[in-house]
């Protein structure tokens, strides 16, 4: 695995591999890697040539210091990881050279309601700083495939609609959420939870299950104010409950084809968040590609 810290010579190493007809698969992160990001590996391994991971803690996408402060940063458990993965390269740039001293900070897209709602509500200014990111890094490594994952269900739709509108030529994959075998969704923040918040955790997993078994068989609205009493029942603060469209991530309707239930609660000092598909119909390639 090659490890590029200076963006000019992971550049000069895609464009050759470009050049030479491989195709270039990309799995941006923050890092802290767990097997939720290496199954996203996993995925572009298997369908490209040529496997890009880049660990960058974004600052921009935090709206609270303290948060970007105790983000976790394991670099070398993460080298270990990747390179057991079989990834080509390792890309692990300094804040420098993703946001150089002409960096356009002022770019925004406007992504009419899909930075507003769920996550949208409570992290004022976390969806700009995410395009800002993968704009960017899109731009340095011009990959053919970006894996993403279903985990981050509002980020994938913002992504799609960034692809999208700026007619980038990349191929965008959503791949399934990866979990604890007591259904908590692995992240990198689960190492902050204290042994009580991580065993009520999964709380929102079976919440989440229960939620599959009743759409349908009443009205969304009542099943949103029950799922924010479960998580809370189980001692859990939740910030949202919502079942949405998954295309357009407006609130669902019964004649609704894509359900989503999407969840974001706290735990201590630990903000968790979840989705599970409630309903896919008919059953398309939505979860894998996009
Ligand atoms: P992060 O390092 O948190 O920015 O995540 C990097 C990528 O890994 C994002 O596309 C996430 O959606 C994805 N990811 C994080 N956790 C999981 C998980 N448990 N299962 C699948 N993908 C995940």
């Amino acid at each position: 695995m090659y490890l590029f810290k200076r963006t000019a010579d992971l550049i000069d190493f895609v464009q050759a591999k470009k050049r030479a007809g491989l195709r270039i698969g990309f799995t941006p992160t923050m890092g802290a890697l767990h097997q939720g990001h290496t199954s996203l590996i996993q995925q572009s391994v298997q369908e490209t040539d040529i496997t890009v991971c880049s660990i960058f803690i974004n600052p921009t996408q935090f709206n609270e210091e303290t948060d970007f402060e105790l983000y976790p940063y394991t670099p070398a458990n993460d080298i270990e990881l990747l390179a057991q993965e079989q990834t080509s390269v390792l890309y692990m740039p300094t804040k420098e050279e993703i946001y150089p001293p002409d960096f356009d900070f002022d770019f925004t897209l406007d992504f009419g309601h899909l930075d507003q709602v769920l996550e949208g509500q409570f992290r004022p200014g976390h969806f700009k700083g995410v395009a800002q990111v993968v704009k960017r890094l899109l731009e340095i490594v011009q990959p053919d495939l970006l894996y993403m994952g279903q985990k981050d269900f509002q980020q994938v739709a913002i992504i799609r609609h960034l692809i999208q509108v700026l007619g980038l030529p990349v191929q965008l994959q959503m791949c399934p959420i990866i979990r604890d075998t007591d259904g908590l969704a692995l992240s990198s923040r689960n190492t902050r939870l204290d042994p009580k918040f991580r065993a009520l955790a999964p709380v929102i997993y079976k919440t989440l299950m229960r939620a599959k078994e009743q759409w349908g068989k009443g009205e969304a609205k009542s099943l949103t104010a029950w799922g924010s009493e479960q998580l809370e029942e189980g001692g859990l603060k939740p910030e949202y409950f919502e079942i949405i469209d998954g295309y357009t991530l407006l609130p669902a309707l019964p004649e609704t084809n894509f359900v989503v239930a999407c969840v974001a609660a706290w735990a201590g000092d630990v903000r968790l968040i979840d989705n599970m598909v409630l309903k896919l119909s008919p059953q398309k390639e939505v979860l894998r590609q996009s």
